[in-house]
């Protein structure tokens, strides 16, 4: 073979992935930019998984979405509308917009988490020492510790005072607002203590406390008066008591808004893009979705990363009983052989993000199966440990089913690998939705820094990541 045969025949036979940047005109690229101010928007209000819950629900109804639980409540029979949604104890919700055929027949799910790691108050969470006040958390989710130090936090959440009464808090995002912070070891006295170490040995759970305050209340004999100065701040402006904390959900988050990121513009920085980059592309994809011939639904769990437990993880029987009260409104039997057979019809889109890889780090990652930023939404067949361990590994009927979608509605997407065999791991929440008998396909963007305070994603990929979901949510095969 000649080297222009050769050539024709490597343009045939060779597998082509380009740079989503590179398929698109130039008013989808504008279409790219104007998403990723929207994504911004998103990300900052919704840094945690009770926010993100909120703003999804008000943005569902803006767009005409009607609370199920309302609707079922209602005496008078009225015909139900196309477009529901269902908030969970405030943290995890269902949307659908029902299709032209009956339910039963199959859905369309995108499942996606909205939890995201953080270091939570603990339940007993201030004290003094050497006359600052300070407060201790619990790391929540696969975190590197270190992150966490030397860098502005914000503190979001609720509090269940002992009367019922409710209060919500958000202090260090305003630009005028304190802010909460991890100190860490200065560089001339680490050597010992830290540089002589295992990374692991140096940075402990049990050091992540934040620094909240340092004006003590009283005289000199007061006992523990720069604990009891915080608790009277708190108590002025929430009419708070210590005992409160024990029945409140507090997260310390990094402070501060989205960034675009490079010269270019081109990436989104931003703590929580695991997976608020998911549940935002979902959540556009469905509401550009207006009549579905399958009915469609947006899944938006918590509690992902702790292992998908709790009432509103993916492991709880919420799909079940969502779908359920789905047949119920489309006036189709609600028998539990109905429920399971809808299950299996369907099919399902388990919407997480895999790690890019990094060019600093490119050892962990093996470079024929590593995703990479901008190269478009990634198809990940298998996650898990190891020798696929507790990984769903999707069937090669439903990856090619997808792959032909993805390709007939000319979306760029890759495959990839969470880094190389025997290097670590991961799982998401396709496993647990492939026990009911559905297909699923792990399948979102990838990005960097991921689990990091500051998380990089690039803005093609959430175009494209957007762009397939709408695909899947429209397509009946
Ligand atoms: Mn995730
Ligand atoms: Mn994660």
């Amino acid at each position: 073979m000649n080297k222009t045969e050769a050539e024709k025949q490597k343009k045939k036979l060779f597998k082509k992935t380009s740079l989503a940047y590179d398929r698109l005109g130039k008013q989808e690229r504008e279409a790219v930019f104007t998403l990723g101010d929207e994504y911004k928007d998103f990300l900052n209000a919704a840094k945690t998984e009770r926010e993100a819950a909120d703003k999804i629900v008000a943005l569902a109804a803006e767009r005409g979405f009607v609370d199920i639980d309302g609707l079922l409540a209602q005496k008078t029979k009225k015909s139900p509308p196309q477009k529901v949604f269902r908030l969970f104890k405030d943290k995890t919700i269902a949307m659908a917009v029902l299709g032209q055929e009956k339910i039963s027949f199959g859905t369309r799910i995108i499942a996606s988490h909205i939890d995201s790691p953080r270091l939570d108050l603990k339940q007993n969470p201030i004290y003094e020492d050497l006359s600052m006040g300070l407060m201790k958390t619990h790391y929540y989710g696969g975190i590197r510790k270190y992150h966490w130090l030397s860098i502005p936090l914000a503190l979001h959440g609720s509090i269940i005072k002992a009367n019922g009464e409710k209060i919500d808090i958000t202090i260090g995002e305003a630009i005028d607002d304190p802010v909460f912070t991890v100190t860490d070891l200065l560089p001339h006295l680490a050597g010992k203590l830290q540089g002589d170490k295992k990374i692991s040995d140096v940075f402990v759970g049990e050091k992540l406390n934040l620094i909240a305050g340092s004006l003590p209340l009283g005289s000199e004999s007061v006992k523990e008066r720069f604990k009891l100065g915080i608790l009277q701040l708190l108590n002025d402006k929430y009419n708070i008591i210590e005992e409160d904390f024990i029945s409140a959900e507090i997260e310390a988050v990094p402070a501060g808004s989205a960034r675009d990121i490079g010269f270019d513009r081109s990436m989104v920085g931003a703590y929580g893009q695991d997976d608020r980059i998911c549940a935002f592309t979902s959540l556009e994809a469905l509401f550009d979705t207006p009549s579905p011939e399958k009915t469609a639904i947006a899944l938006f769990f918590d509690k992902e990363e702790i292992g998908s437990e709790g009432s509103g993880g993916a492991k709880s029987s919420f799909l079940e009983d969502f779908i359920s009260d789905l047949l119920f409104l489309n006036k189709e039997p609600t028998d539990n052989r109905t429920l399971r057979k809808t299950l299996i019809n369907s099919q399902c889109l388990s919407a997480d993000v895999n790690a890019a890889m990094d060019p600093d780090f490119k050892e962990v990652h093996e470079k024929l199966n590593a995703p990479k930023l901008g190269f478009g939404i990634c198809l990940t067949k298998f996650t898990g440990v190891g020798g696929k361990s507790g990984s769903n590994d999707a069937s090669a009927e439903f990856v090619g089913h997808i792959r032909t979608l993805f390709n007939k509605n000319e979306i760029a997407w890759q495959t990839g690998e969470l880094g190389k065999i025997d290097e670590g791991g991961g799982g998401t929440v396709a496993k647990f939705l492939a026990q009911f008998g559905m297909d699923v396909l792990d399948c979102g963007p990838a990005i960097l820094s991921m689990h990091s305070p500051f998380e990089v994603a690039g803005k093609t990929d959430v175009y494209m990541t957007y762009k397939g979901y709408k695909a899947f949510y429209n397509s009946p095969e």
